[in-house]
């Protein structure tokens, strides 16, 4: 199962020490794993999800991928990237109206030949086969969920801890606290799994980006149906309630996607010090979280921490305006 995927990114992604930072915070040891760096059409976190996903739709014999996002998803560019590698017609389902000027992963969603529907005005849940019946009867879609957010995308991060496990050991390193960007859950549902199947001694702290629920869950519960889903498909004896699915909420007081000072200053802070970009929506916003939980001690001095930097560079040219 673990090993059942389509070849779409560079791994293992490096893992560094951030030393300038860890300076910055003498209480703390300061890493990174470069999410960033997977190499398809930019990089990100979705790189994962989709070689599994992928392999799935090829496996099964699906010619037509359909996925839905906001204009700047991240997931819609990687999964556009993905289809152009696996000769799969791509249709993008974003929201909104059609801008004037394509830019971000909007303008590369373009390049990398995706068909790309907006959806107006239209606040709705999105329904893939209004839009999929319209196509000839010879195309067989194949629908990936917002994010690449369910258990067989999941199975990305759950390799993804395997990854992270073996270059921790080989360098005699322990994580005491790994921060990351939370929002559509995949990527939270895999660490969970992985870290108890791989016996990783680590605690996550999730940063949820948005407060929207998905599918009529609440993001716990969308989490935790994932989590169960995997325990099933990887043999696992733990037993997972709600109460495990933690969500950290004390970041996302602005709605997705717009730009606060908190963002701006975590932006900034990491490219000054690092020479590393992060991103405007998930990456600015979860790398403030983890600042002020290391300026306010709240989490243990003397630990180790790691940020999983999950990518998202191009919505950076979007934001121009707010950054300057
Ligand atoms: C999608 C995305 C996330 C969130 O991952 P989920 O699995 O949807 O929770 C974080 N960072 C970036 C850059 C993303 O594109």
């Amino acid at each position: 199962m673990i090993d059942n995927k389509f070849k779409l990114g560079f791994f293992p992604t490096p893992v560094h020490r951030l030393s300038k930072l860890s300076e910055l915070f003498p209480d703390y040891n300061i890493f990174i794993k470069r999410d960033d760096q997977t190499g398809l059409a930019s990089g990100g976190n979705k790189t994962r999800k989709l070689e599994y996903l992928i392999k799935q739709a090829l496996d099964m014999d699906y010619n037509t991928v359909f996925t839905a996002g906001a204009q700047q998803s991240n997931h819609c560019r990687q999964t556009a990237a993905a289809c152009a590698i696996a000769g799969l017609e791509c249709h993008l389902i974003l929201r909104g109206k059609e801008p004037e000027i394509y830019q971000g992963n909007l303008l590369l969603n373009h390049l990398l030949g995706a068909k790309i529907h907006f959806t107006g005005n239209d606040k709705k849940e999105i329904d893939f086969e209004s839009y999929s019946n319209s196509l000839g009867k010879n195309k067989k879609p194949y629908f990936i969920p917002y994010g690449g957010s369910n258990i067989i995308g999941a199975l990305g991060y759950v390799q993804a801890v395997k990854e992270l496990k073996k270059q921790l050991d080989d360098n005699n390193i322990k994580i005491d606290y790994i921060f990351f960007a939370s929002s559509s859950g995949g990527t939270q549902a895999g660490l969970m799994l992985g870290i108890d199947l791989y016996h990783l001694d680590t605690e996550l702290i999730p940063i949820k980006i948005d407060k929207d629920e998905t599918a009529g869950l609440d993001m716990e519960e969308y989490i935790l149906d994932i989590v169960l889903k995997g325990k099933k498909l990887l043999n696992l004896e733990k037993e997972y309630t709600i109460s495990d699915i933690k969500l950290n909420k004390d970041y996302n007081e602005a709605p997705y996607g717009v730009l606060t000072d908190n963002e701006k200053t975590a932006i900034s802070k990491m490219a000054l010090s690092e020479g590393i970009l992060l991103d405007p929506v998930y990456t600015g916003r979860a790398f403030y979280g983890m600042l002020d939980c290391l300026e306010n001690k709240k989490i243990s001095p003397g630990s180790n921490v790691l940020f999983w930097h999950t990518g998202g560079l191009p919505a950076l040219f979007e934001y121009a305006d707010g950054l300057i």
